[in-house]
């Protein structure tokens, strides 16, 4: 039997559906192939059968998979978005008259960063999150935690000032109910900051994103949103005013962002204006230095004060200021000696797993030889140590990338590096051998 929910639309309801694609499913506990459809009139994209991935399930044994969250805070985490999405609730919100803390929820927040970046900049935050990363960002993170789904009547109404859920709504079977407790908990002057992949660049491939792969998540994602849906399923459920902006992925349209306040007048007309790039560029470079200011002085050397050192070396080396990067290099430099990781030991690390991997360096290294080549060849111009540094870079990048199931091009971009420190240092028949092997490799590197 055919139900009604496989041949009308999830969100506006018509009957101008028909099959989009059909793929294996991501769902552990659901074998069967994942067939979207599509809905013609708002451009969502739908699993009709709406898997139910448990996420509370997960993981039980937290220790087990403790490296992968190491992972995350010392490499993964982009701390650039999640700095963003505060970074809007800053610019929405008004601060108090009575100058009271404003109030800031993330649901399913994971690790919860985001509410350390709010609770640095003086807001009273609440992560709920019922995956295991609740657990692990309560360890590393002095955040509150609630590890449950949010539901009715668990706080007061309209109690919070910034309600943030990102890349959760592609995940949540019933969106209307969803939202509007969302509603239910967001106060007058409020506003709800949203992320999900945009369902555009799935249906129109002209718009020529290559970057698909996190979009579709068949058995696990739920709704695939166009901007028009989000809008209408905002609007019914106590949203008067939204903003929904695109943004990232190679086009810059792979992801939406929605604003949605419950009275108009908060919002600014075009929404863009209120992402000022310098601004959160800022605000992730102040969150990393204190990250390892009050790490310091309590004399704590986790996983996060060795991201944030990494991150912030990343991003001066990036900018070019290499004189501001000299700090974080010399503290991960004396990181990696204390752990006899010396330029002659790192080239013959091998690592079979995931785990193999962890044990033996911290998951920053393989980034970092790359980041360290491109000081050594334009800042303390020695061709032949960013020679050696991307040749490092490559050989921990590819370990990296295939122990690791979200595989980069690093590797790659490390060896053509290590070609362009071979031209410099006068070196063009080794430096074409290098591009060579490339471009039977990776043409269009
Ligand atoms: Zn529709």
């Amino acid at each position: 039997m055919i139900s009604l929910a496989t041949t009308t639309c999830r969100i506006c309801g018509s009957e101008a559906v028909r099959p989009h694609c059909t793929m294996p499913t991501l769902n552990p506990n659901n074998a069967d192939p994942v067939g979207f459809l599509q809905c013609d009139e708002c451009e969502t994209i739908f699993d009709p059968a709406a898997g139910s991935f448990d996420y509370v399930d997960e993981a039980h044994d937290l220790d087990a998979v403790w490296p992968a969250f190491q992972y995350y805070f010392e490499v993964l985490a982009g701390v650039n978005i999640l700095a963003k999405l505060v970074h809007l609730a800053q610019s929405i919100v008004p601060p108090k008259q009575d100058r009271s803390p404003r109030s800031f929820m993330d649901i399913g927040g994971g690790t919860g960063i985001t509410c350390e970046i709010a609770n640095r900049l003086g807001w009273k935050s609440v992560n709920f999150e019922p995956c295991p990363a609740g657990y692990f960002g309560e360890r590393m993170l002095d955040i509150k935690v609630v590890h449950e789904y949010l539901g009715k009547g668990m706080l007061p109404e309209h109690s919070f000032d910034a309600i943030v859920a990102s890349e959760v709504i592609e995940h949540v079977p019933e969106p209307d109910e969803f939202l509007s407790l969302i509603a239910n908990y967001l106060s007058v002057d409020g506003v709800a900051i949203l992320t999900t992949p945009n369902s555009a660049p799935a249906l129109h491939k002209s718009i020529g994103e290559t970057d698909l792969d996190e979009t579709y998540c068949p058995g696990i994602h739920v709704n695939l949103f166009s901007a028009r849906s989000l809008e209408q399923v905002l609007r019914r459920n106590g949203f008067a005013d939204v903003r929904i902006i695109t943004a990232e992925g190679t086009t810059g349209q792979k992801r939406l962002f929605a604003l949605a306040c419950r009275r108009e007048g908060l919002l600014p007309l075009d929404a863009r204006t209120l992402v000022d790039k310098d601004v959160i560029d800022k605000m992730c470079v102040d969150h990393l230095r204190w990250v390892l200011d009050t790490r310091e002085q309590s004399d704590r050397r986790d996983s996060w004060y060795r991201g944030a050192c990494f991150r912030l070396f990343e991003y001066y080396v990036n900018k070019g200021m290499f004189e501001e990067a000299e700090p974080y290099r010399e503290l991960i430099d004396a990181h990696l000696l204390e752990r006899g990781l010396t330029n002659d030991v790192v080239p013959l690390i091998q690592a079979a797993n995931f785990f193999e991997f962890m044990r033996q360096v911290p998951a920053y290294l393989g980034k970092y030889c790359y980041f360290r080549g491109i000081y050594e060849l334009n800042f303390r111009h020695d061709a032949a140590n960013a020679r050696a540094y991307f040749h490092t870079a490559h050989h921990i990048c590819a370990i990296q990338e295939s122990v690791t199931s979200c595989p980069g091009q690093f590797s790659l971009l490390a060896r053509f590096h290590e070609g362009l420190a071979l031209l410099s240092g006068g070196q063009q028949e080794e430096a074409l051998d290098v591009f060579e092997e490339l471009e039977k490799k990776s043409p269009q590197l």
